[in-house]
């Protein structure tokens, strides 16, 4: 019998991909070898710079996305997220996978308009010169408008008696935009102020970007959830009980919404995308009607359990820190994604799968029994355990009644008294 994946070594795993042609000759070598970021590129990247921080990589398998299988890496601290993506993904597999639709792909941005005499004025004036402040926004960053994308629209919303936001859309074609647009805002409102003498508070984007969502939808059959204590259809339907308290209380939401951003986040960093941008992002959208709810919905439909997610992900695929990171270009190619688009359909997937995993566990065995047997590595890497003293620790670990530090600790003295 073969040897699953994950219980490979690290260097076998990387002659698996190579072997089954997911990894070029030169970028296996790349993983096999990568030793980080090096000081020189650290410098360039932040201030006061003194070190590096490294994070493990590991990968998702086989997530089917529009009839598209990708290998997806993932940069997480934490035991237990990438096999429950993994998990996640297989289950989703056998309904055909992820598909995906995504309405439009446009970062919006604000300047803020404070003190005004005339609100109404003010407005009107804005939306009757939109063509020349479009025009304004393209020519502070010409290379947009001719790679295909640029301004598209403007809309002005009024936030108090004296206060407007101007809200600039903007097609930023493979990046995610940030900078590009910051620089077309702000010709925007020094052209504002210049000629009608607008007072500007400030200008930005927004990370609210409820122009640049992504829908991923999925259905299981049944019958593969089923586990050794449940049927398939019990588990389905403590699943959509379990996303239906997700939708009414808070504490609840906000923990289901953690369990998809411990997918989603992995990947952001993975391609060397700023997660601060889809967390604050994705929790905006959360609360969208009022009260913070979770962003994913399961339901039974007919023999299947239907799931859905929405989010909002303004990623790059190139552009901010892709071209600097190392890793990221090995991990485009590695994922086999090949644009921003698809780099958005994958991680709502990633997030969905995710969802699916954490939600199974929870409701059939509960998230410890899975989660401590990974913790068990993490206990005997903490306690002190040398290398070859790690394997024979978690199986002393996962005999023990109680999985903490001390235990680890007591046992891993006890293994080198019997040796
Ligand atoms: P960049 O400033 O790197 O701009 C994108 C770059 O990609 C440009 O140099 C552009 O070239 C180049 N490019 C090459 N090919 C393409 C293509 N096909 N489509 C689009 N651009 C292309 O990054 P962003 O503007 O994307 O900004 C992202 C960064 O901004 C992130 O690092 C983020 O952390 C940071 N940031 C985020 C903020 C926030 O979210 N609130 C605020 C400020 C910064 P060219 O110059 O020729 O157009």
């Amino acid at each position: 019998m073969p040897k699953k994946f994950y219980q490979l070594t690290r260097l076998q795993r990387i002659a698996t991909l190579l072997a089954h042609k997911l990894l070029s000759v030169t970028d296996a070598h790349f993983f096999a070898n990568n030793t980080g970021l090096t000081q020189e590129r650290a410098n360039q990247l932040v201030e006061n710079q003194l070190t590096t921080f490294a994070l493990p990589e590991g990968l998702a398998r086989n997530l089917l996305v529009n009839g598209k299988l990708h290998q997806v890496p993932m940069v997480t601290e934490e035991p237990s997220v990438i096999a429950a993506a993994s998990n996640g993904a297989r289950l989703a597999a056998t309904g055909g996978g992820f598909r995906t639709s995504q309405p439009q792909r446009l970062l919006l941005g604000q300047i803020i308009l404070t003190d005004i005499v005339d609100v109404a004025a003010t407005t009107a004036m804005i939306t009757a010169h939109e063509a020349e402040l479009l025009q304004v926004a393209n020519a502070a960053h010409p290379s947009l408008q001719q790679r295909g994308g640029g301004a598209r629209w403007l809309r002005v919303r009024q936030l108090s008696e004296r206060e407007l936001s101007l809200d600039l859309a903007v097609d930023v074609q493979q990046a995610m935009g940030a900078n590009m647009l910051n620089t077309m805002l702000e010709a925007v409102a020094t052209t504002l102020q210049a000629k009608w003498t607008m007072p500007i508070l400030m200008s930005i984007l927004s990370n609210y970007a409820t122009e640049s969502t992504v829908t991923a939808t999925v259905d299981i059959p049944i019958t593969v959830l089923a586990t050794p204590q449940f049927t398939g259809i019990s588990v389905a339907k403590k699943i959509a009980a379990a996303s239906h308290i997700a939708q009414i209380d808070p504490y609840r939401a906000v923990t289901h919404n953690k369990g998809i951003m411990n997918g989603v986040d992995a990947a952001v960093l993975a391609f060397g995308n700023d997660c601060r941008v889809i967390e604050s992002g994705a929790h905006a959208y959360a609360a969208r009607d009022g009260q913070y709810r979770g962003l994913s919905q399961w339901q039974v439909v007919a023999d299947q359990l239907h799931g859905e997610l929405t989010l909002p992900l303004p990623l790059g695929f190139v552009g901010g820190a892709t071209r600097l990171l190392p890793a990221v270009q090995p991990n485009q190619r590695l994922a086999t994604v090949e644009s921003a688009q698809e780099l958005m359909q994958v991680i709502c997937a990633l997030g969905l799968a995710q969802n699916l995993a954490a939600l199974k566990a929870l409701v059939t065995t509960g998230i410890q029994q899975g989660h401590m047997r990974l913790q068990a590595k993490s206990l005997a890497v903490t306690a002190g355990a040398q290398t070859a003293e790690v394997a024979p620790l978690i199986v002393a670990l996962q005999q023990a009644p109680t999985l903490d530090l001390a235990t680890a600790q007591k046992l891993l003295t006890k293994l080198r008294q019997q040796r």
